[in-house]
């Protein structure tokens, strides 16, 4: 892993660039946060008009695998960090020779595999769901009565938001799991029966400073974050627990930026730890509505060796996810949703609103999370 806290404390302050590898939500949120405080920003994605490319300076368009392209960004940056998993990790070494990367491209690269993700957890002793992997055109079979039914067999490569898994709940599961995945590389992960899922937005700086967002807890719908409740409603030793895992991870894989860390959380209050994404999280959205400092600043700060800013959560939120769902009968009812002084609408700027694309967000604040949460799930259905 990368040496850069102990080497690189010289902080990169307002009026240098700032580049981002990939143009999505993630990458117009920082963008927004960095030009707020006085930073150039740079985009890096390879279809023209993105989110980020739109509130940004410069928007290069290239395929990610393009070294001389990546390499000319770069060099125009104080600093590249990157704002989707599934850049490929191999290019960005490139970028070293003539910029300064953060997170190190080996923290992507472990976290953007299953497998690898997998193996790092239970290397360094983190509490995780049990898992066997096999190789492509290995033997499945094997690797599902390794495990046992009911499991989860994940696409080791490109997986996020459920997509390339399948579960695999009963012995009539296993000849569609066969099918779906033959050939594939795959991680079979033992399936939780968790009592909630809940996650942490973690930062570390150069000088090895690290802080962590209070715990969201999540609920999804159909593999995709629907709603994230803050403060969580677990006990407090859960809550605790969570913190400690995502600060040691973060110190543990030298991170310098940001880190979201998915749990599963058990009936027994065992905390587990689901997945590792080397970037801001969209459960920490409610951070822009809700804290002292966004997730975005924290990025910002953490990315450029300043000092972090203050997690504190200012009062109780509910975000709430809008995906292309939303427009199913046309436009979205807006007005009702801005009609309430609590709801808090953020849009990403994306044309097409194709079922199950992250269109938006919208946080709902209150003096407390039940309050806030029946408000979120009554202006959704508004919506
Ligand atoms: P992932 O893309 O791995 O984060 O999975 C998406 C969602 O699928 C998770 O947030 C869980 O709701 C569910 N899921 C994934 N893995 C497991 C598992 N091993 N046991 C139970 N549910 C799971």
């Amino acid at each position: 892993m990368s040496a850069d806290v102990t080497v690189t404390p010289k902080p990169i302050l307002p009026g240098a660039t700032i580049g981002v590898l990939g143009g999505g939500q993630l990458g117009r949120m920082l963008s927004q946060a960095a030009t707020k405080l006085g930073y150039r920003m740079h985009v890096y994605e390879p279809q023209a008009n993105s989110p980020a490319g739109t509130v940004s300076h410069q928007e290069v368009n290239a395929p990610y695998e393009d070294i001389a392209a990546l390499t000319a960004f770069a060099r125009e940056c104080d600093v590249v960090t990157y704002e989707f998993e599934n850049v490929p990790a191999a290019p960005l070494k490139a970028i070293e020779a003539v910029s300064v990367l953060r997170p190190h491209w080996s923290v992507l690269e472990t976290t953007q595999n299953r497998s690898r993700e997998k193996n790092w957890l239970k290397r360094n002793g983190f509490a995780h769901a049990r898992f066997a992997e096999v190789a492509a055109n290995g033997d499945l079979l094997a690797g599902i009565r390794e495990v046992g039914v009911p499991c989860v067999v994940k696409t080791a490569d490109f997986g996020y938001d459920g997509k390339g898994q399948l579960k695999v709940m009963s012995e009539a599961d296993v000849p569609a799991a066969l099918k779906r995945f033959a050939g594939q590389p795959v991680v079979i992960e033992q399936f939780i029966d968790f009592s909630c899922e809940v996650s942490a937005v973690v930062a570390r700086s150069t000088t090895g400073e690290v802080k962590v967002f209070p715990i969201s807890e999540n609920i999804h719908t159909n593999h995709i974050l629907d709603f994230s409740i803050v403060p969580a409603r677990v006990a407090a030793e859960v809550l605790a627990r969570a913190e400690s895992l995502a600060l040691a991870v973060a110190a543990k894989i030298d991170l310098v930026g940001v880190l979201g860390v998915e749990f599963f959380v058990t009936r027994s209050g065992e905390v587990l730890i689901n997945e590792l994404a080397p970037r801001t999280h969209n459960s920490g959205h409610y951070t822009l509505d809700a804290c002292v400092t966004s997730q975005f600043e924290q990025q910002v700060r953490a990315i450029c060796g300043l000092p972090l800013g203050d997690t504190k959560l200012i009062s109780p939120v509910v975000m709430v996810n809008i995906l292309g769902d939303a427009w199913a009968n046309g436009e979205p009812n807006w007005a009702a949703l801005l009609a309430d002084s609590s709801a808090k609408l953020h849009l990403y700027g994306k044309g097409d609103p194709r079922p199950g694309r992250k269109m938006g967000h919208f946080s709902v604040v209150s003096g407390d999370a039940k309050t806030a949460y029946h408000r979120a799930v009554e202006l959704k259905s508004r919506l």
